[in-house]
């Protein structure tokens, strides 16, 4: 059971308070009947919902934190390796893609859904979403390189990168906590590459609220509850 107005939104129809205006106008039949209250319970599988009389499919969003692997793809067909989703399971396929991209030789956290909107709010540059990688570099990093880090490096864009978080781990120094809150093309091993040194192996450990969680095989994937990615809308 949902309300009616969620259901609305969630095909696509259109935003929840233009949802309001369109109930208003009697534009919604429910079971032939016209509804103008968003807060109706109804049964998205069994219950005919018609829209300026055409029925409304009910789409069921599906939700993965996927622990990717380095070797696969983030592509719906590649001719040379295995894509993400060969790891995800079949049914929803043809509708999932993935929220952002991981480089082929990238380890870590990866979104996978068929969910538009959350990908876009989890993409969008006004949100400043954080993703924080662990990158082994073939240098040590030095107090030089987290300056640079925060004040923006030119890696060749329009404009240099926003402020970025560079932590050196005290045991080993050639390893390096990173979080970014863009997307720019292997925007990780650039600023690296800026500061002189260069990525050999990069994970990503986590993206906004989402960390990768211990339990959470290379391979593997964990299936999120809607409720889990509310708080980016
Ligand atoms: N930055 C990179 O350079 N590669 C990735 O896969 C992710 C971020």
């Amino acid at each position: 059971m949902m309300r009616l107005d969620k259901f609305l939104s969630n095909a696509g129809i259109a935003s929840r308070s233009e949802i309001k205006k369109i109930l208003k106008k009697g534009a919604v039949r429910v079971n032939g009947n016209v509804v103008s209250d968003g807060k109706l319970q109804i049964d998205e599988t069994a219950d005919q919902v018609l829209y300026q009389g055409k029925k409304v499919e009910y789409e069921t969003f599906v939700y993965y934190a996927f622990h990717k692997p380095a070797g696969c793809v983030c592509a719906a067909r590649d001719a040379l390796h295995p894509t993400v989703f060969n790891y995800v399971p079949m049914n929803a396929k043809q509708d999932l893609f993935t929220v952002g991209r991981l480089d082929l030789d990238t380890e870590g956290l990866l979104l996978i859904t068929n969910d538009g909107a959350l990908s876009h709010a989890l993409l969008s540059p006004k949100k400043h979403v954080k993703k924080t990688y662990l990158a082994y570099l073939d240098a040590p990093a030095d107090p030089a390189d987290i300056r640079l880090f925060a004040e923006g490096i030119d890696i060749g864009e329009k404009r240099p990168t926003k402020p970025a978080e560079l932590v050196i781990d005290q045991n080993d120094p050639t390893h390096v906590y990173i979080t970014i809150s863009e997307g720019m093309y292997h925007q990780v091993k650039r600023m690296v590459h800026a500061c002189g040194k260069e990525v050999l192996y990069l994970k990503r450990l986590s993206m906004g609220e989402f960390s990768l969680e211990d339990t959470l095989d290379k391979g593997a994937y964990r299936t999120l509850t809607e409720k889990e990615m509310n708080y980016v809308r």
